[in-house]
């Protein structure tokens, strides 16, 4: 066992803290007050390599692990989580799904321009009556010999107003449930594919957030991902590894709470001393350091099961549910330690604290993380 990281891990966490305190910083109150989606900052990760950070470069990746991928999404997610989830999605969904069910033709045709940030994808399984049941589609694939007819409604869709390619789950043969699912590659312009208006949400506002609509729209066989009948397990295999990289956005956001936390509490003084003085503050503090240390272990450990080729549904899912944990409960300390301050915009803790939320709650809520751990458990 090795805790330590490679120069390269290093040289890669690095890079990531740079271009987020130096790109990411200046803009983030007023990104998130506007729900502006950063454009502009999206092609320089991409300049960066962070939009396919774990793709082959023969498809146009940067060919590192899942450790440097949760690395640089600690990182960014210190700063910007808004940022940070548009990284999450196009790598873990859209690339991770392509490379690793996805034809060949498929790999050429989408993911060298996915990888290289010159596209960006969006993972399509929500419904309005679908969320944690994935299984009731309602979303349906007609099979008509050489294409399929895509008819239903897709909601609460990341990147959904600004990707070019979109994974869309459907229901081809209801008769056999789940195994009737199938996953398309759909393009943005399809005739009969509708963006509805952006969300308007509590947190991660800087991200594009948009209900889908699809009115028999007409998609090439070429488009199915994998065999017929195998969208459901690649749904649930994609969301897996998903969920690696939204547990190490929370660790991100509870640790960016927390660095500004200790640093506010050696600066603020009450009753003649610095608040980190104290020892309710003092002591809110080491609870922080040692959760967010906690969850770090437990992100490091699902990438880590990942990169070795382990199975890493139960870390995965063990990872999302702590990481989302502590980064709620210690961003509402975080903003607790700021006092007066930790309520305005300025501070950035009361954002973090609206970000936090939502790793509670896509990917698998926490409920269903404990319906994946139990039953893992359970089963063993
Ligand atoms: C900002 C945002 C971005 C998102 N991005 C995407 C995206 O890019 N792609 C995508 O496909 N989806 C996306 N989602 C959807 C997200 O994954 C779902 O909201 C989530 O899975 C929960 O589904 P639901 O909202 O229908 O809640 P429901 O499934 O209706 O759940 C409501 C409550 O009941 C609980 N519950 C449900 N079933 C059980 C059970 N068996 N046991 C215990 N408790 C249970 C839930 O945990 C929750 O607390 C996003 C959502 C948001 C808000």
């Amino acid at each position: 066992m090795d805790f330590n990281l490679t120069e390269e891990h290093l040289m890669i966490r690095d890079a990531a803290r740079d271009f987020a305190i130096t790109e990411l910083l200046p803009g983030v109150i007023e990104r998130d007050e506007k729900q502006q989606f950063p454009d502009e900052l999206v092609n320089k990760m991409a300049d960066l390599g962070f939009m396919g950070i774990m793709v082959d470069p023969k498809y146009g990746g940067s060919g590192m692990d899942t450790i440097s991928y949760v690395l640089i999404m600690e990182e960014l997610s210190k700063i910007d989580a808004s940022a940070s989830v548009i990284v999450s999605v196009n790598n873990s969904l859209v690339c991770y799904g392509l490379q690793a069910f996805g034809s060949d033709e498929q790999k050429q045709k989408y993911l060298m321009k996915l990888a290289t940030g010159e596209y960006i994808g969006a993972f399509c399984l929500s419904e309005p009556e679908a969320g944690s049941d994935a299984t009731s589609q309602r979303t349906t694939a007609e099979d008509r010999g050489d294409h399929y007819i895509l008819n239903g409604t897709k909601n609460w869709i990341t990147n959904g107003g600004r990707s070019d390619v979109y994974l869309v789950i459907a229901q081809t043969h209801k008769e056999k449930g789940h195994k009737g699912i199938n996953a398309f590659i759909v393009e943005k312009g399809m005739p009969g594919f509708d963006i509805g208006p952006k969300e308007d949400k509590l947190g991660i506002r800087g991200s594009d957030t948009h209900t889908l609509q699809f009115n028999d729209v007409k998609v090439p066989k070429e488009n199915r991902i994998g065999d017929d009948g195998f969208g459901f397990k690649f749904a649930m295999k994609t969301l897996s590894g998903g969920r690696i990289g939204i547990a190490a956005q929370a660790l991100g956001i509870a640790a960016g709470a927390y660095e500004l936390a200790l640093k506010y509490s050696k600066e603020r003084k009450a009753f003649d001393t610095e608040i980190a003085n104290h020892q309710a503050i003092a002591f809110k503090l080491a609870d922080m350091a040692t959760e967010i240390e906690a969850a770090r272990h437990l992100v490091m450990k699902a990438a880590w099961d990942k990169d070795q080729g382990n199975n890493y549904d139960l870390s995965s899912a063990m990872a999302k549910l702590y990481a989302s944990k502590v980064a709620m409960e210690q961003t509402v300390e975080a903003v607790q330690i700021h006092g007066g301050n930790g309520f305005v915009k300025e501070y950035h803790v009361e954002r973090m604290m609206r970000d936090a939320k939502i790793t509670q709650i896509y990917e698998g809520t926490s409920e269903i993380q404990k319906v994946v751990i139990s039953r893992s458990i359970l089963r063993d």
